[in-house]
């Protein structure tokens, strides 16, 4: 299956109308997010990613925890809850709060922790955002993890992510190093969330976003709008974060990786070069304000 599903036209990224937020309610009505981290020593991607969550709006945020990371954790974080989740059956007992209505599974986790714990969280049926170790963990074993995912699940990957999941598109991809006779990014994409049933998010410069139905949509970060500097150590986790918070404040994953695509830029081109990771959740607030 390497047709692309429909020629339905591409769109420009834009925030999706409600992205700001509805007046009233209480934390709650707001979502509340579970970011998987991993063990001891790394665990800093999970928390860009949790901050990123906590910044886009979501009413809680809690980080899962395995045991060996508790202590280190807990002197790192304010606004997170902690919750330990060594394994599966932890997992599966925290998912049967059903307020708990997004998760964030695989900045820093590792991959036999994602192979753990990821079946469980998309049985659950919960919105949820696969990146890193959430993706790469199924290397060996793509069709397994595509029949887990739904519609309410995207994928984050980078360009390695992407071939190590998708080898026969990631092969011929075209990108930022290659350019050819092989699939455009926008094919490739499209092709990739047919096949896995989830939304597929394509990181690069330029970034598209393709739902299994064969919608597209591209965030094209070029001339004045470029931000060469957002490619650094943990922009990527960030994002996961950002998808994940939207979701859990109620959006359809197609809708939440576009806002998080625009709100990641426009938080970067606010902040400037010198930008690293951790500045980009705290430039949130900003973005929204400029919005109104
Ligand atoms: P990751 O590789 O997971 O850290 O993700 C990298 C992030 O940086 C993604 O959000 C990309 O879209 C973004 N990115 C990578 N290269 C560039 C670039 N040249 N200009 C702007 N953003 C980029
Ligand atoms: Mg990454």
């Amino acid at each position: 299956d390497t047709e692309a599903p429909s020629d339905g036209h591409v769109t420009l990224v834009d925030l999706p109308e409600g992205a700001l937020g509805k007046a009233g309610g209480h934390k709650y009505v707001s979502g509340h997010a579970l970011v998987l981290t991993g063990g001891s020593g790394r665990t800093g991607a999970a928390r860009m990613a949790a901050r990123a969550a906590l910044r886009s709006g979501a009413g809680l945020v809690t980080l899962g925890v395995p045991g060996s990371a508790q202590q280190e954790i807990a002197c790192q974080v304010t606004a997170e809850m902690l919750w330990r989740v060594d394994g599966a059956a932890d997992l599966e007992s925290v998912l049967e709060d059903d307020r708990l209505n997004a998760l964030c599974i695989g900045p820093g986790l590792g991959a036999e922790r994602a192979a753990e714990l990821v079946p469980v969280a998309a049985k659950a049926g919960r919105a949820l955002v696969l990146d890193a170790d959430g993706i790469t963990g199924f290397s060996e074993t793509p069709e397994e993890l595509f029949k887990l995912l739904h519609d309410n699940c995207v994928l984050t990957p980078h360009d390695g992510e992407f071939a190590r999941v998708f080898p026969d598109l990631g092969e011929r991809l075209n990108g930022p190093l290659k350019e050819g006779p092989g699939f455009s990014r926008i094919d490739a994409a499209r092709i990739a969330a047919a096949r896995a049933g989830a939304v597929v998010l394509l990181k690069g410069p330029d970034t598209v976003i393709a739902a299994p139905d064969g919608r597209v949509a591209v965030h094209a970060a070029t001339g004045e709008r470029a931000a060469p500097w957002l490619a650094t150590a943990g922009a990527g986790d960030v994002l996961a974060g950002l998808i994940c918070g939207l979701m859990a404040r109620g959006m359809e994953g197609f809708e939440a990786a576009q806002a998080a695509a625009w709100l990641h830029v426009e938080a970067a081109l606010m902040f400037g070069p010198g930008l690293i990771a951790t500045d980009l959740p705290e430039m949130l607030p900003e973005v929204f304000f400029e919005l109104g």
